[in-house]
This record gives C-alpha cells, structure tokens and sequence, in this order.
C-alpha cells in the first residue's frame, strides 16, 4: 500500500507539471470502482464518456488494493466515483491522498440521509456499507451521477438526463417485479444465510432475516464455533437452502453445509448470489437490474 502511495504522489507531481488537458477526445475519463458503480455510469454516460472501471466481476471490494495501472487510470480521471462507507477499505487511503492533491473522488454513498443507514461498528464510517441492495438508495446514486457528468459537460447535459429518466424507469420497474415476486414467498420462510453480511438492506426492505456467517466484510474468517452456531440456528429454523457468493470462497459456506450434515441435517446450496460483485459484463447479471432480478429469483426459488 505504501508503495502505491508513493507512486501516487510521483504520478500526481508529474501531473500537476504537465498541465494535461482535461479530456480525451472531447469525452470526460470516469473511473469508477465497483462493478455496480461502473454499469450505473453507462447507463447514465453511455458513450458520450470514456469508462473504466477498476474492479471487475468476482471482485472483492473489501480486500481490493490499488495497482499501479490503477494509480495512472485514477491520476488520469476527470472524474472518479465511488461506493464509499469504508466499502472500498483498501483504496482509502489513496483516495484521501487524491482528495488533497488534485480531485476529490466522489462518495455516492454520501448522498443517502445517515440517519436511515444500517449501522455497524465493524466499519470506520460506522455504518454497513453495502447500500445498493436499496433500489431508492441506488436511484440516488443515479441522480448524482447525472448531475456531476451534467456539471462537468454540459453540452450533453439534455442527453444524460435523458439517460437518467430511462435508467430510473428500470430501476422504478425493477423495484415492483422484485416486490411480487418476495410477496409469493411465506414471510416464516424469509431467512438468508449467506457467506457475509452484504444483505443487510435487503433483508430490512423486503422483511428477511439476514445472517451472514463472516460478519460485515470479507476480512474477517469465520470461526467453527460461528459455523456451529448458525449451524444449529439453521436446523432451529427449518433452513432449506443456503446460499454462496460469487466475491467470496465458496468454502466458508460449504463447512457450515457440512455442519449441518453432521448434526443429521440437510440443507441444500440454493445457489450464487451477487453480492459485492456483478456477473460477467455482457451477461444479464453483469447489470445492476439483471443481478437484483436473478438474486431474488433465486433466494425465492430455493427458500419456497
Ligand atoms: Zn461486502
């Protein structure tokens, strides 16, 4: 990390020397971080801006650390948007080095109103950061984007709002397919167990109860005597199905199946789930609407 740093501050020096102009082919350069962030700016930037995103499918946000092809895209950046909340926890530090030097990274995080946030001791932000699991939260993010690509080319300014209005459509129809669709499933039958706690907001909008075996962020191993708890919580409650992240080993997931087994029980894997990470780019769950749409069909799916 410190050598990133450093290579930041070279990069950046250099920068400052050269004057660079602002853009590349008349197009804003977006950096962007996660792969939610990432489709949300193309669907709003479309290709009236050039795109990169840093983290790509299956890509842990948590444990995810800056290369030093990052440092150039970053330096590079007009402008640089991110999840924010202690999410992205190893790119912090960089990001509060850019702040002061140059650009300051954008949080979308940050426009959601604190007090509704879940909160969380685990985080430095003290709030649980995975809050794009809230369709409203995201049509947030959705509006600062437009606005900050509005603000920084305002000759396309009508054409991102046009975007905008399309994309907060999807997200409007998204949000009623996904609350029929949990309606057919028996509010007894709500229980998600996953391998992290990345469903917190889920669980709080559509009324599941969420256990996530290694806690808030991926950093954390989960211990045998976690696996042995929810072990018995899942006999206790009549668990069908469990269910895997694609950002996260499967293995953890797989010991507490095998817990439960040794207690003379069976619980099936009902599946992957995205969490912190969308599918692969040119699939249906590599787009934030595709990811909400199969994660929900397939927790009702395997919980029925
Ligand atoms: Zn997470």
């Amino acid at each position: 990390m410190k050598k990133t740093i450093l290579i930041l501050v070279v990069a950046l020096t250099l920068l400052a020397c050269k004057n660079k102009a602002k853009q590349d082919n008349g197009k804003l350069n977006v950096v962007t971080t996660t792969t939610m962030i990432t489709d949300l700016v193309k669907n709003i930037g479309g290709d009236l801006v050039n795109i990169q995103g840093l983290m790509g499918s299956g890509v842990d946000p948590h444990l995810y650390k800056a290369s030093e092809g990052d440092v150039t895209k970053l330096v590079n950046a007009d402008i640089i948007f991110y999840n924010g909340l202690h999410l992205e926890g190893k790119l912090v530090e960089v990001f509060e080095k850019m702040g002061s030097k140059t650009k300051t990274p954008i949080a979308l995080a940050e426009e959601i109103d604190k007090s509704t946030l879940i909160g969380s001791d685990y985080f430095a932000s003290n709030y649980d950061p995975h809050v794009w699991f809230n369709i409203e939260y995201f049509k947030q993010f959705t509006k600062k984007v437009t606005s900050v690509l509005s603000e920084k080319n305002p000759e396309n300014a009508s054409r991102f709002s046009e975007n905008e209005k399309v994309f907060l459509d999807k997200l409007e129809t998204l949000q009623q397919n996904v609350l029929s669709t949990i309606e057919t499933l028996a509010k007894e039958k709500r229980i998600l167990v996953t391998a992290h706690d990345a469903f917190n907001y889920f669980g709080k909008n559509y009324s599941f109860n969420v256990v996530g075996l290694q806690g808030l962020s991926t950093a954390t191993e989960a211990g045998v005597q976690d696996v042995q708890k929810l072990a018995a919580f899942i006999i206790e409650n009549k668990v069908k199905a469990i269910f895997v992240e694609s950002s996260v080993p499967k293995r953890t997931i797989e010991a507490l199946q095998a817990a439960v087994k040794s207690k003379g029980h069976d619980v099936v894997i009902g599946g992957t789930l995205y969490s912190d990470a969308l599918g692969n780019t040119g699939t249906l769950e590599g787009t934030y609407v595709g990811m909400f749409e199969y994660n929900v069909n397939t927790i009702v799916k395997a919980l029925k």
